[in-house]
């Protein structure tokens, strides 16, 4: 009796000792919690991830104009005196011709210029002065705003929208709203991460935020946009509005459309949608079924499940560009549809935009000045998905990379074949690369710490080594070298 009583309280503390280990490693593993030098760094960048842009926006389709208005709440968290705020407004980016991200042939009706136009910038209900210089907007500011002290921006503008079939124009009566208000950029301690046009990539640096906006469409139009439609209004002047929120989004993109049809597809906690021209046929099944499947691939690898509950991919005219990616939104091609609907299709560009949700969506960098950060993740992860779910051959089963500089930013790019050798040959090559050295699993646990620690913030490459440092126990200097020359 005493024998078995000894043995019971043996086995009884066995399990107990063997649950702390477990609970130790899984949460309270000293690795996964952040340092307080980047809690800190994150706490002073600014806008903060609790910015709140509440928008009015109210499209006006015979002159293809969008009259907008922004009021912002703002604090400064930078920990620093501001003495002017930057902002970026991309549809100055299609003001020239010569300056066009967009290429000749998705101009249909020959160059047509788009921008935005200012009525006001306010600050504390106070009219400042501001400077345009392309896509940048600088506001010099006559008094510092001190570091904690409370603000409010408000901007009333008008954005001219173009006849071009690109993420930012229209085309038959589908306008391609990207970008297409001004967007705030981030302080923190490194200075302003400021945007200029650049015909290659995204130029982009963005915080973060929620969005409550208010849309003006005319009857009959529809939209898709990220977040949720919490109330819609019929006006009696034959137009209608509609009330959206959404939550922790990089940006608020939308297209709106007339006559377009909707297919969707809840599976477990993601509602994946799609919506295409109703004139035409769709794109099938397929592509709800083959988004779950890279939705929950990524959710699994990446230790981090997809944010919203739902995922909408629009086919809109675009052409020289086939895919853009926004916070849980994609922009497809219609003239994707066909391979798509016969099942030819390879999935890469799928794969490879449905990861932008993290690497992008979740986890923001400079793309302005890392543009391989997000690109060459989102090509190694669209490679990793393709090869476990379909056994497709990826980049590292040669042996050898075309290891180059990473640290080359927008402005030093000359071409799309050297933009396309930087961020996505470049990038995704630097992930293989370190794959070989360090391992899957141990790629993976780096990958996961990379989410965990920078879910709706901005990461950099040197957060990056930093992390591959501290994950593999290494110097890994060396290895670095070939990749990082400044
Ligand atoms: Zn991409």
């Amino acid at each position: 009796m005493r024998k078995n009583l000894i043995l019971g309280l043996a086995v009884f503390l066995g399990v107990l000792m063997a649950a702390a280990v477990f609970y130790y490693n899984t949460f309270i593993d000293p690795t996964s919690s952040k340092s307080a030098e980047l809690k800190s760094r994150q706490a002073h960048t600014f806008p903060s991830q609790q910015t709140l842009y509440q928008m009015g926006l109210y499209l006006d389709l015979p002159n293809r104009t969008l009259y907008g208005n922004n009021a912002m709440h703002l604090v400064n968290n930078s920990g620093q005196a501001m003495d002017e705020l930057w902002l970026t407004a991309y549809p100055n980016a299609f003001t020239y011709e010569d300056d066009s991200p967009a290429s000749p042939s998705a101009y249909y009706d020959g160059f047509n210029p788009g921008g935005m136009e200012f009525d006001y910038f306010k600050i504390n209900g106070r009219t400042v002065a501001y400077e345009t210089q392309g896509i940048a907007v600088r506001i010099p500011l006559q008094e510092c705003i001190e570091p904690g002290q409370p603000f409010n921006l408000e901007v009333k503008y008008r954005t001219r929208i173009p006849r071009l079939a690109y993420r930012f124009g229209s085309k038959d009566g589908v306008f391609m709203l990207s970008y297409a208000y001004p967007m705030l950029n981030v302080l923190d301690a490194s200075g302003w991460h400021k945007s200029y046009n650049s015909k290659y990539g995204d130029p982009f640096c963005l915080a973060s935020a929620n969005y409550l906006v208010r849309l003006n469409l005319p009857d009959g139009y529809n939209f898709v946009s990220p977040g949720v439609v919490t109330d819609a209004l019929a006006e009696d002047n034959g137009r209608q509005s509609f009330l959206i929120k959404a939550e922790n989004i990089r940006d608020f993109s939308l297209v709106v459309m007339y006559d377009y049809k909707e297919i969707g597809q809840q599976v477990e906690a993601t509602n994946v949608k799609c919506y295409f021209p109703a004139g035409v046929a769709g794109p099938g099944n397929g592509i709800l079924q083959q988004s779950y499947e890279m939705l929950s691939y990524y959710s699994d690898i990446f230790g981090s499940t997809y944010p919203f509950s739902d995922l909408k991919i629009v086919f809109v005219p675009m052409k020289g560009v086939n895919t853009s990616e926004h916070s849980g939104l994609i922009f497809l091609s219609d003239t994707m549809l066909d391979s798509f609907r016969q099942q030819e299709y390879s999935y890469f560009s799928l794969a490879h935009e449905i990861s932008h949700q993290w690497w992008y969506g979740l986890v923001g960098n400079d793309q302005v000045k890392e543009p391989w950060l997000d690109e060459g993740l989102a090509n190694w992860s669209s490679y990793k998905f393709l090869a476990a779910t379909r056994g497709m051959k990826t980049p590292a089963s040669g042996n050898s990379f075309d290891r180059m500089n990473l640290e080359r930013e927008l402005k030093d790019i000359k071409s799309a074949q050297d933009y396309s050798r930087l961020a996505y040959s470049g990038g995704e090559d630097f992930w293989f690369d370190l794959e070989k050295k360090v391992g899957g699993r141990k790629l993976d646990k780096i990958l996961q710490r990379y989410v965990s620690d920078f879910s709706g913030s901005i990461a950099s490459a040197e957060d990056v080594r930093t992390i591959i440092d501290q994950e593999t126990g290494r110097d890994m200097s060396k290895f670095y070298q070939p990749w990082f020359q400044q």
